[in-house]
C-alpha cells in the first residue's frame, strides 16, 4: 500500500521541518525526489544525500518559488533531469509574529506572495507537465489557520492559507479532466523551526497544553502526504485531511 515506486516528486521548501519529512517519507516509499529551497543550502545537500542512501535519486533546486522566473527554471530542471513529475507539493511557507496593529502593507504582501502566490505558480507549472501526461497529485500544505483563525492575530497568514483551501478546490475540478488530483493537508501545531520562529516559548507552551492530543511532528504530516500522493488515493480531490491532534473539531 502507498507504493510511490517509480513517482517524481518535487517538494517546495524541503530543506527543513514538514517539507523535509515529507520528501523522506515519499522517498521511503520509493518516489525519486527534487527539492526546493531558499537559504538553507547545507540542510538541503543533507537532505538529498539522505534520500540518494535511500537508493532513490534525488536533486535539489535553490530558488525562491515566489519569482515565476525562477519556477519557470525550477520546472524545466524537472524536466531535463527527471523526464516527468507525478506530485508537487506546495509547502513553502512563513508567517511572522504580528497582529494587524503591526503589520504593514509590505508584511501582507511577503506573506500572500510567499504562502499563496508560490502555490499558483508551482501549480499552474506542474498542471501543464500533468495535463501531458494524463495524470498527477498536487498537496497545498494549508494550516487550520485558514479553516479558523489565526491564535494569535496573524491575519496575513490566516487569509494566505485560507487561499490556499479556495484555490485547490477550484484547481482539482480543473485538473479532474486530466486525472490530476489536488489535495491539502491543514496541520494544527506542528513542532519545527517555524514554530519557534513565530511563537514565544510561553505561547507554544499554552498552545501544548490547549490541544487534546499535543503538539504533532513533521512524521504525522508526511504520512497524510503519502496517502494524498499514493494510487490508493485516486478518488480524492478537493479535499482537506485536517492533522491537528484535535485542536480544530469540525
Ligand atoms: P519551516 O521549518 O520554517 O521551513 C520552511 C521551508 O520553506 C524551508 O525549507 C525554507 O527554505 C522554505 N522556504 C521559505 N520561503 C521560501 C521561498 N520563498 N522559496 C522557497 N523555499 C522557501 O516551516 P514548516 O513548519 O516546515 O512549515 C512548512 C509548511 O507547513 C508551511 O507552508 C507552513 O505554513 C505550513 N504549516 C506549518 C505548521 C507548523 O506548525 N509548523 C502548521 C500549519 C501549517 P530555507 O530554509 O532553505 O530558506
Amino acid at each position: 500500500m502507498f507504493d510511490l515506486t517509480g513517482k517524481v516528486a518535487l517538494i517546495t521548501g524541503a530543506s527543513r521541518g514538514i517539507g523535509k519529512g515529507i520528501a523522506l517519507a515519499f522517498a521511503k516509499q520509493g518516489a525519486d525526489i527534487v527539492i526546493n529551497y531558499l537559504h538553507h543550502t547545507e540542510e538541503a545537500s543533507r537532505v538529498v544525500e539522505e534520500i540518494r542512501s535511500l537508493g532513490r535519486n534525488a536533486d535539489m533546486f535553490m530558488g525562491d518559488v515566489a519569482d515565476e522566473n525562477n519556477v519557470k527554471e525550477m520546472f524545466a530542471f524537472v524536466k531535463k533531469e527527471f523526464g516527468r513529475l507525478d506530485i508537487l507539493v506546495n509547502n513553502a511557507g512563513i508567517s511572522q509574529a504580528k497582529d494587524i496593529f503591526e503589520m504593514s502593507l509590505a508584511d501582507w504582501e511577503r506573506v500572500m506572495n510567499i504562502n499563496l502566490t508560490t502555490a499558483f505558480l508551482c501549480s499552474k507549472y506542474a498542471m501543464e507537465m500533468m495535463k501531458e501526461q494524463n495524470s498527477g497529485r498536487i498537496i497545498s500544505l494549508a494550516s487550520q489557520a485558514g479553516q479558523r483563525e489565526a491564535l494569535f492575530g496573524h491575519v496575513h497568514y490566516a487569509a494566505s492559507k485560507s487561499g490556499i483551501l479556495a484555490m485547490n478546490k477550484t484547481l482539482a475540478r480543473t485538473g479532474a479532466p486530466h486525472n490530476i488530483t489536488v489535495n491539502s493537508i491543514a496541520p494544527g501545531v506542528i513542532f519545527t523551526d517555524f514554530t519557534k520562529a513565530v511563537h514565544t516559548d510561553e505561547e507554544v507552551e499554552e498552545l501544548r497544553n490547549s490541544i487534546p492530543l499535543g503538539l504533532g511532528k513533521v512524521e504525522d504530516v508526511a504520512a497524510a502526504a503519502v496517502y494524498l500522493a499514493s494510487d490508493e488515493a485516486r478518488y480524492v480531490t478537493g479535499a482537506t485531511i485536517d492533522v491537528n491532534g484535535g485542536s480544530y473539531i469540525h
